[in-house]
């Protein structure tokens, strides 16, 4: 049924602002053998010039859609999740007030399978659910949630005949077709000081994300909190607090009570605010947007494009309705995408609506494509953890639609930086200053075994690299081709703290001297080590290559940090004026033989290393900073020397550098522990902080170049404390 009303206040002053053409329902799945019998409808989405709601101009049907969809929540644990921590909120605002809601009575609407009112039945309360589809609404039934099959409006409110203190719907305020007679129906059903809460999908977020997939046929309206409470307020209900959650690429929860009931919460208005500030209620807007989701319709394509005509095989990752948009959209069939994996077992044997693709679930799959296309892009990071196997074992992993979180870490392209092959020959003379040192010693080793014949290694006793005259005389007596500038001057944490313009001083004048040396003596390459400090502080995520200017670097070891980027600064400027190629290589947390040991200001590996060592001599217990699950990459030194000299033979510019492997320092202490049989006790300190729970570089750049490490945790820490057993009294500390 065409629209021609704005969905909210009945406005004829709209306009079509999205359209993504003629398309079937995007839930319906159907076995093949009735694949051709989808029908299509407009789907495209009007703006109200009078209160700004965008809506879908066209309905299908309740019936058809509502009837026997196949969307089950709990198939999820993120989602599981989310509802826990929602429902633990909902009944927190709910008790602000000193009613007396001992056993609140909760009611949410389009219940689904029970995975959000189970939370609420763990939690204490009375529930019941009301679901429009029997088969999913029985799941919920077998698990003891009490729910009712039917459709959600006044009559339903009439029959029932109860008040609740809290009405919940999540993911389904802007499916309801009968939408008025729905805010009626809350109305009547809501105690008097009861609390309504809304999850949607969050329109602004939809946008700034390019979220244009969660455009769907169930989806009618696409709501601001503004435009929310415009649509509740002639029914005199207004929202009084409202959050923004990342959950399916961005969710708003409003919490909406009767006129007057409660006080407007403060982070409310800065939402209103920032929705009219940010240009969200001008139609302008929306057409900047449909801009963006043809151009994202390019790019996907010609991914696609290219992928095929290099022969590679593409599956579909995940068939959420919502990517059947984007298939249709981009108007993707089987020719470009072999199937569609699933794990809801609710979709076995169908084919997606429009594109004819069938899907099949995860156990299904036999041979693994070149490619995973990722639909399901809202569960991304449950998904690189749950195939990280599939990731590593070198399929990769394609986002056609890049929430903001990503939208600055494109994946990698090797072509890009591949184009200088470098091929050392192994009577090349190559340079590595800092050579006793851990990484340096690995280098070495690790250059003679590969059979380099003309290796200078340059110690500190060797060679002052602070004085420039110094450093002139050795590069033009050995007039080396290549080098592995590797020398640094720290102090560790706390002396890098408190001795700043000295190691600021004395990193700037090292690397000058040493880059200025080497291409005036024609090096052919330059493989520098950089520091992870050189990055700014951007949280818990993955830190790719470009991010390194985008803030300042971390307050604890600025200094360190900004004498490493004046290094990056000064090798991209000796490219540019002298031709002088070179890989800025940026590592995480190295340990292995040679390694300094400090049992207090050391890093995390070698310190605990030594730790164990001490508390087994003394018969004392191991103390462990925090809860042990800080999350990091530990790298040994030899596979670190081995990556060095893969970059140096074969990429350019800022290179991070890892295992690729992700350990908690608690794993590094399992190891510990087996080695000592289990005899020492491990105590973790949850007095002292755990530090950042997870900081890790994102190492494609250097994967591109088949590295593999030989060593993985349980090996490397072996060896490293082997090492140390017999060199105890000749360590550095
Ligand atoms: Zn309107």
């Amino acid at each position: 049924m065409k629209i021609n009303k704005c969905r909210g206040w009945f406005s004829d002053q709209i306009e079509t602002v999205i359209d993504l053409g003629v398309q079937p329902w995007g839930n319906d799945f159907r076995s093949k053998d009735k694949k051709d019998e989808s029908e299509t409808y407009p789907l495209a989405v009007d703006f109200c010039h009078k209160c700004s709601l965008l809506s879908l101009n066209y309905t299908v049907p309740k019936e058809i859609m509502f009837s026997d969809h196949t969307y089950v929540s709990g198939s999820t644990e993120t989602l599981t999740n989310h509802f826990k921590e929602t429902a633990i909120e909902a009944l927190d605002i709910l008790n602000e007030t000193n009613e007396n809601n001992k056993k609140p009575k909760v009611l949410d609407i389009g219940s689904n399978d029970g995975t959000h009112l189970k939370q609420f039945k763990d939690l204490g309360c009375e529930v019941l659910g009301v679901e429009s589809a029997e088969n999913v609404a029985s799941i919920a039934q077998k698990n003891g949630i009490n729910t009712k099959v039917a459709y959600f409006n006044e009559k339903f409110a009439n029959d029932l005949d109860e008040r609740f203190n809290l009405i919940t719907a999540s993911g389904v305020f802007f499916h309801l077709e009968e939408l008025h007679s729905a805010i009626k129906a809350i109305k009547e059903l809501l105690s008097p000081n009861g609390i309504f809460v809304v999850q949607f999908i969050y329109l602004k977020d939809m946008v700034d994300n390019g979220a244009f997939d969660q455009i769907y046929h169930e989806h009618l309206v696409y709501y601001l909190f503004t435009t929310l409470d415009r649509l509740l307020d002639s029914y005199g209900l207004e929202i009084f607090d409202g959050t923004k959650r990342e959950i399916h690429g961005g969710s708003g929860i409003a919490y909406i009570a009767k006129k007057g009931q409660r006080k407007i919460k403060k982070r409310l208005i800065t939402i209103f605010d920032d929705e009219r500030d940010s240009g969200f209620l001008k139609v302008e807007k929306y057409h900047e947007w449909m801009k963006e989701i043809k151009d994202i319709k390019i790019k996907g394509r010609k991914f696609i494009k290219n992928a095929i005509s290099e022969g590679k095989t593409i599956y579909g990752m995940g068939a959420p309705v919502k990517g059947n948009t984007l298939l249709n959209y981009f108007e993707l069939t089987t020719k470009e995408i072999k199937y569609l994996v699933e794990i809801n077992p609710m979709r076995k044997n169908t084919v997606a609506p429009g594109s004819n693709i069938p899907v099949i679930l995860e156990d299904e799959v036999s041979e693994q494509p070149d490619i995973y296309y990722c639909l399901a892009w809202n569960f991304r990071k449950e998904m690189e953890i749950r195939y990280a196997d599939l990731e590593n074992s070198g399929v990769d992993f394609y986002y056609p639609v890049l929430t903001n979180d990503y939208k600055n870490k494109a994946k990698y392209v090797p072509d890009e930086v591949n184009q200088n092959k470098t091929k050392i020959k192994k009577n090349d003379k190559i340079l590595i200053t800092g050579s006793s040192g851990l990484v340096g010693t690995a280098l070495t080793k690790f250059l003679i075994n590969s059979g380099f014949s003309n290796i200078f290694p340059l110690s500190s006793k060797d060679c002052n690299l602070i004085d420039k005259n110094n450093v002139d005389k050795v590069f033009n007596t050995i007039k080396p081709d290549y080098v592995f500038h590797i020398a640094a001057r720290t102090l560790g944490l706390g002396g890098n703290l408190k001795y700043q313009s000295d190691v600021l001083y004395e990193n700037v004048m090292i690397n000058t001297n040493v880059i200025n040396s080497a291409r005036n003596v024609g090096v052919k390459k330059i493989v520098a080590m950089g520091s992870g400090c050189v990055y700014p502080d951007l949280g818990d995520d993955e830190l790719y290559e470009d991010q390194v200017w985008i803030g300042p670097p971390h307050a604890s070891q600025a200094s360190y940090g900004h004498s490493k980027r004046l290094m990056l600064a000064d090798l991209e400027a000796s490219k540019s004026q002298y031709g002088m190629d070179y890989v800025f290589a940026i590592s995480g947390n190295i340990y292995g033989p040679n390694d300094t040991f400090n049992l207090n200001y050391g890093n995390v590996v070698p310190s605990l290393i030594y730790k164990f060592l001490i508390a087994n001599r003394d018969d004392l217990p191991v103390n462990i900073w925090g809860t042990g699950k800080a999350v990091r990459d530990f790298s040994y030194s030899e596979d670190i020397a081995y990556a060095l000299l893969l970059i140096m033979e074969n990429l350019s510019g800022a290179i991070n550098i890892g295992s690729g492997f992700k350990h908690k320092i608690s794993d590094i202490a399992d190891v510990l522990s087996s080695i000592y049989d289990n005899k020492i006790t491990v105590e973790y300190d949850l007095s002292k902080p755990d530090g950042q729970m997870s900081r890790y570089y994102n190492i494609d750049k250097l994967i591109s170049t088949d590295f593999k490490p030989s060593f993985d945790l349980e090996k490397g820490i072996t060896k490293t404390h082997e090492w140390l057993c017999e060199n105890i009294d000749n360590i550095r500390t």
